[in-house]
């Protein structure tokens, strides 16, 4: 058989697992329907989110499901008949986010997240993409002093436990670093060790191209079927048969589509997101990625523009796409930092993949020996493609991984 590994999906995730295989010496095809980075992981915010130690939960607390309730807040929508289509999964996502459940989640998180920032620089050396990364940290912008107090806590105890660091700004900070906003703000957490990206398909590209620099192959098609075939696995593809003796799914928000081909039962679901690129009025310029944080969305300078990324939408995958969160989140946005005009006419959209108990899914499939599962990593898999990748070579070489890869285990739903 002439390939060792075929590795499906070509975002974030599948090329740093191929570039981790192929420069393990292991013979790799990577397999898409589209070029590296062209779906979830070129629409992103492009932060490489170091201070994510906490997965996001879902809203518990009355007044924050009163809040939501409306369909009408920035950070988060639903569309009621994708709510019933996943009302199992959405009811794991409710069971992990009590607080109990969640603070044994948090550290399993970290225990990923702390190694995204080195695992990227790892990467990006070898592939001469430094020039993309922007080690300056993002902002968590508030317009009140009284939700800064309460966050505050938060980020100490994630600063003692899990190394994240931060500078708390007030209103002069704030004014200090990014002097070009409209109003003034009650402060800001700087977040100092997260670093941005200016072009996260561009990053992606660069890591294709180290793949196939240490020997990778990388073919465009559309995957259809994956059986299991003597010693080894069959990808069925639009173009030709692909076989090789492991195959790694990294199929992001499409994984759902793969688990029932294989008969697999997981609590799996999207959170869409929109984005959409403007230019600064004349002489104004954003210089940090900030989060306007009691509204939530981002901001972030991109090379395209100042690219502007909503929160979550509860829906389908397939459904057509909602106007209303990307227009409420602009309104917001001018509020804060003086926009001009869009510079596309359509908005893009993509939908990170996500389990109910908000942890990635990475390591061998249950049952099925030499394929592996490296999906659902939500709202940081920009964040955390190294880190993983590192993580399955480990496993498939069989050497003692870097970290505990338990708490990611696909059979922990079984
Ligand atoms: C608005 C928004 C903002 C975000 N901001 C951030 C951020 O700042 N930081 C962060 O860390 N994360 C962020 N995320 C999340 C992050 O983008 C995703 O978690 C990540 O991109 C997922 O990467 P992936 O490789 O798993 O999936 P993808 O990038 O979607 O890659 C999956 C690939 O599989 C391919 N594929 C699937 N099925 C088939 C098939 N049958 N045949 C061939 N190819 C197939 C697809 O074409 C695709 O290229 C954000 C997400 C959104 C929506």
């Amino acid at each position: 058989m002439a390939r060792e590994i075929a590795v499906l999906g070509a975002g974030m995730v599948g090329v740093s697992i191929a570039y981790h295989l192929a420069r393990r010496g292991h013979r790799v095809v990577l397999v898409d329907r589209k070029p590296p980075g062209h779906e979830t992981s070129y629409g992103n915010a492009g932060l490489i989110q170091r201070e994510a130690v906490s997965p996001h939960p879902f809203p518990r607390q009355l007044a924050e499901i009163w809040r939501v309730l409306p369909n009408r807040s920035i950070d988060i929508r639903y569309q009621s008949k994708a709510m019933l289509e996943n009302m199992s999964a959405l009811w794991t996502y409710w069971r992990y986010s009590a607080p109990q459940r969640l603070a044994r989640i948090i550290p399993e998180y970290a225990s990923l997240i702390m190694h995204c920032t080195a695992e990227h620089e790892r990467m990006f050396e070898v592939a001469g993409a430094a020039e993309l990364i922007h080690k300056d940290g993002w902002l968590e912008l508030y317009r009140s002093a009284e939700i800064m107090d309460k966050r505050l806590p938060v980020a100490d105890s994630h600063r003692e436990r899990f190394g994240v660091t931060y500078q708390a700004l007030d209103t002069a900070g704030v004014a200090a670093i990014e002097p070009d906003l409209v109003q003034p703000m009650a402060g800001a957490i700087h977040w100092t060790n997260t670093w941005s990206v200016s072009d996260p398909a561009a990053l992606v590209g660069r890591y294709a191209d180290a793949f196939k620099a240490a020997g990778g192959e990388i073919v465009q098609a559309a995957a259809t079927r994956l059986d299991k075939t003597g010693a080894g696995w069959t990808l069925a593809t639009d173009g030709a048969m692909i076989e090789a003796e492991q195959c790694v799914l990294a199929t992001g928000p499409w994984s759902s589509e793969w688990l029932k081909r294989l008969n697999l039962q997981m609590p799996f679901f999207v959170m869409r997101g929109y984005h959409m690129h403007y230019g600064a009025q004349p002489g104004r310029q954003l210089r940090y990625a900030l989060m306007d944080y009691e509204r939530g969305y981002l901001l972030t300078p991109k090379r395209a523009g100042i690219r502007l990324t909503t929160g979550a939408e509860l829906n389908s995958l397939a459904a057509p796409p909602r106007g209303g969160q990307l227009d409420a989140a602009e309104a917001a946005a001018r509020e804060l930092f003086p926009l001009a005009e869009r510079l596309e006419d359509t908005p893009w959209k993509g939908a990170r993949p996500c389990l109910g108990d908000m942890k990635p899914v990475i390591g061998a499939a249950p049952d099925r020996p030499g394929l592996w599962f490296a999906f659902g990593h939500g709202h940081q898999g920009f964040t955390l493609g190294p880190a993983t990748g590192r993580l399955i070579g480990e496993m498939i070489d069989g050497e003692s991984p870097y970290i505990d890869p338990l708490p990611f285990s696909p059979a922990r739903f079984s």
